[in-house]
């Protein structure tokens, strides 16, 4: 446990989200870049990415960590579909998979106008199963989180695809990097981060926010809130209406209207979150080398 300087309270109505007497608990380390955790409450089962590893580990309250895919494709992003099946970005075949509960698995996209994705980060699903993710290019950069190569596409997008994989849009297309993202608890919101700044200091480390219409098009767009330590990559969106962001010293956490209401302070570099537990308010971060967690006052909507 590590209890020590946990929380940076910025406004009072952060003492409502959190647990002030609950401290991190380290649940795995030896790691190279935890990503993409996603619960399974089926199965009280949490999954998370290592990139350079390209793996993908699983963790139980009881069991402990262990590898769940031993070749992941080099692995980022991972979420939940509403019929309970795995969804995952891939760096090194740059698409995003869909897991069938029978152990198949469907390609959902990995090409654009007839060119190759850059390399898949993050995905959600909306309730009415279309498939949303960032299409950086951090898993083509280099050899270390999959394999480098020239892009193809003409920038780095976000991309919606139909349940099916049959149809796939580009829905944003003025991002420099754009990273980590997620529905509002009503769907009428998108957030998505921006982490350009990871390569070019003058790309401001935001959060924007679109609006999203029934057909599914998205507008806006503004900025939202600003990371004021690192970068935004990660965030999840809790019943609340929060925004829980990850960020260079922690999980920073938004109201609605985009205040910071303050942080978890976390002592690894945040990449990504989730909510889950059997309780649904255990807050698992992966964070570089190793994954914690945290009982918080909330949960995921
Ligand atoms: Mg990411």
């Amino acid at each position: 446990m590590i209890f020590s300087q946990t929380y940076d309270i910025i406004r009072p109505e952060f003492r409502d989200l959190i647990h002030s007497n609950m401290g991190l608990a380290r649940l795995s380390s030896g790691h190279r870049w935890t990503e993409g955790p996603v619960w399974f409450p089926a199965h009280n089962l949490l999954l998370f990415s290592d990139i350079p590893h390209a793996r993908i580990y699983q963790w139980t309250e009881g069991g402990g960590a262990s590898v769940y895919r031993q070749h992941s494709e080099y692995s980022n992003g991972n979420t939940r579909d509403p019929n309970g099946r795995l969804v995952t970005c891939h760096h090194g075949s740059r698409s995003v998979v869909r897991t069938e509960h029978d152990g198949t698995r469907q390609v959902i996209a990995e090409s654009y106008m007839g060119k190759r994705l850059n390399s898949p980060n993050d995905v959600v699903v909306r309730s009415d199963g279309s498939i949303w993710f960032t299409d950086p290019t951090y898993g083509i950069l280099s050899d270390l989180e999959g394999h480098q190569a020239t892009p193809e596409q003409e920038g780095s997008f976000v991309y919606r695809a139909s349940p099916d994989g049959q149809a796939l849009s580009a829905v944003v297309t003025d991002f420099v990097q754009p990273n980590g993202l997620a529905f509002s608890v009503d769907e009428n919101r998108l957030y998505i981060a921006e982490s350009g700044s990871s390569h070019d200091p003058e790309v401001p480390s935001v959060l924007r926010a679109f609006d999203v219409d029934t057909d599914g098009n998205l507008s806006g767009g503004q900025e939202f809130a600003t990371i004021d330590n690192g970068l935004p990559d990660g965030l999840r969106v809790d019943r609340h209406d929060n925004i829980w962001c990850s960020a260079a010293d922690g999980v920073h956490v938004f109201s609605k209207a985009g205040d910071l209401l303050g942080k978890i302070l976390v002592p690894e570099t945040v990449a990504n979150l989730t909510f889950g537990g059997t309780r649904g308010n255990m807050l698992f971060i992966t964070a570089s080398t190793s994954v914690y967690s945290i009982f918080v006052n909330s949960a995921a909507a």
